[in-house]
Order: C-alpha cells, then structure tokens, then sequence
C-alpha cells in the first residue's frame, strides 16, 4: 500500500514536471511568433505612419492607437491595387478615416480601388472640383458605395479624446487659383508628439493657417517643391524630421534643391521615398523611431 502511495506521488511529481514542461514550451512558442515583431498589447497603443513608396504620389497609411486606420491620399491610379494589398497585409480591411487632400491625379488616382476593395467610414475631401476622369470616376464610385463626403476645411476635428486628438487646419479660404492650396492639411496629436501633413499645400495656404503647428514629424509640402515650405513656416513648425513623397527622377525635380538645403540648414532629419523606400514613422506618445528602407507598393503596368 505503501509503495503504492510513493509510487503515485512520484507520477504526480513527474506529471507535474511534464506540465510545467508544456507550459514553459508553449510560452516560449508563444513568444518567439512575436519575436522581432511588436506585442499586440504594445500595438493597440503604438501610432504607426507610412509614407508610401508610391513612385510620383502621394498616400500614406496611418495605424491609430486606437486600433482604426486613416489614409491620406492614395497616388496614381497604378498603385490602387498595391495599396490595398499593403494596407491588407498589414492586417486591415477598413479605412476608418479616408482624406483625398485634393482632386490631383497624384493623390485621388488609386482611391477608386480602395473605396472598391476596403470598407471606408468616413470620407473627408475639401470643397474643390475638377473635370478630369478620375476624379468624376472617383465621385461615382463614392455614391455607388453609398459614402458621403465630409467637407475638410480648417477648423474641423477628425477624432479626439484624451491621447490622440486629429484636426484638420487647412483649406483656410473658400476660393484659390491653385488647386494645390485646398489641400486638407492634417495634424495628429498623440501624446507629447505631432505629426503634420500636407498634402500639396503651398506657401500661401501656410501662410493662411493660424492653429497651432509644432510637429515632429512634417510631411512636406507638394512633394518637398519650392512652392512649399517656406523658412517662416518651418520655423513655426519646428520639425525634427521631414519627408517627401516624390518618385525616382520625376519630370518636376521633386524634391526641388532649395527645399532641401533650407531642411539641412535647420538641422532638419530628411527622409525621401524614391531613394530610402517607404517610410514608417512609430511613436507610443513619447518615444518616436523612423525607419527606412521598407517595402514598396506594387505598381501596375
Ligand atoms: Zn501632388
């Protein structure tokens, strides 16, 4: 009987180790599917901007801490398919936040395909027309999936509680002679950092916003142009770095020489996607990390 009992603590004993074993072993697995990559737990409070690599464009995919996302833009027409692929492959079908900063075909040209391909919120465009195809195409696919438009304008908030807050500060006019200055200019708070995008929004639309600018992180203006970006804006911007959505040897010399020597001479970190790829910018409210060197958005032929 006696031996019986020993003999049974010592299985107990020895099922307990093999447990213990398990346990340990699928923590480990656990662990190391993560490995290199971040927790979810520190996803659901990471903002995490990319600046596409998107050839002569612009668009940038945006992961809030809340677990929503936002695009800015969407290039031209031949990137709509790899966009939406990105933007899957990082784990999302919804665009919570879609803005189309204005009606060039630079910014509106692949967002036909990503109303067609994802589930879209909210829809923020400023009030600008134009008579070109994409962007009438782009009109009719809005109202084929029932979406309404919201007017961007200065003025207006996109989201905001405690953390985060996401305002728009321009089209500050009504009328321009340009279509570039009624780009939505767009500024996320998280935390102790901002970050400011611009859309192709020149020096007279900076000029024109009065809200506050401070951000770390500036997407320059039309492509990093001297039409944009003047020193006084700058200033009151104050970046720690700037980055410029422009394709490998555009036709427009994107970004323009003065654009970068003003960045250079304010000690300003410069990021370009048609020689350093996609950019992603992550911050937890606090700490900011940029990264290059990312993939790329498919072109089609
Ligand atoms: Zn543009």
């Amino acid at each position: 009987m006696k031996r019986k009992l020993k003999f049974k603590s010592a299985f107990c004993v020895i099922l307990a180790i093999v447990t213990a074993m398990l346990f340990c072993s699928c923590n480990f697995n656990f662990d190391s599917l993560y490995e290199g990559t971040q927790s979810l737990e520190s996803k659901e409070s990471t903002l995490t901007v990319h600046y596409l690599d998107v050839g002569q464009g612009d668009s940038i995919f945006i992961e809030l801490p809340t677990n929503e996302t936002m695009l800015i833009d969407a290039s031209v027409n031949a990137y709509g398919n790899g966009i939406v692929q990105y933007i899957e492959e990082q784990g999302y079908n919804r665009i919570d936040y879609l803005v189309a900063t204005h009606p060039h075909a630079d910014h509106i040209g692949g967002m036909r395909k990503v109303i067609k391909s994802l589930e879209i919120g909210k829809i923020y465009m400023p009030k600008a027309t134009s008579n070109t195809n994409t962007y009438k195409k782009l009109l009719t696919e809005i109202k084929n999936e029932g979406l309404k438009i919201n007017t961007a304008k200065a003025g207006e908030t996109i989201y905001e509680d405690e953390d985060l807050g996401i305002y728009l500060l321009a089209p500050n006019s009504e009328k321009y002679d340009d279509l570039n200055n009624y780009s939505a200019v767009i500024r996320i708070v998280y935390g102790s950092r901002a970050f400011l995008f611009m859309g192709d929004a020149e020096k007279l639309s900076e000029k024109e916003i009065t809200a506050d600018i401070k951000a770390d992180v500036l997407k320059l203006g039309h492509h990093g142009s001297s039409t944009s970006t003047s020193k006084e804006f700058l200033e009151r911007v104050q970046p720690i770095a700037a980055v410029a959505s422009c394709g490998e040897n555009n036709d427009y010399g994107h970004p323009h020489k003065e654009t970068v020597e003003l960045l250079e001479k304010e000690g300003i970190e410069f990021y370009r996607t048609d020689t350093m790829g996609t950019i992603i910018a992550t911050s937890d409210g606090n700490f900011l990390n940029i990264t290059k060197d990312n993939p790329s958005v498919e072109k089609e032929d």
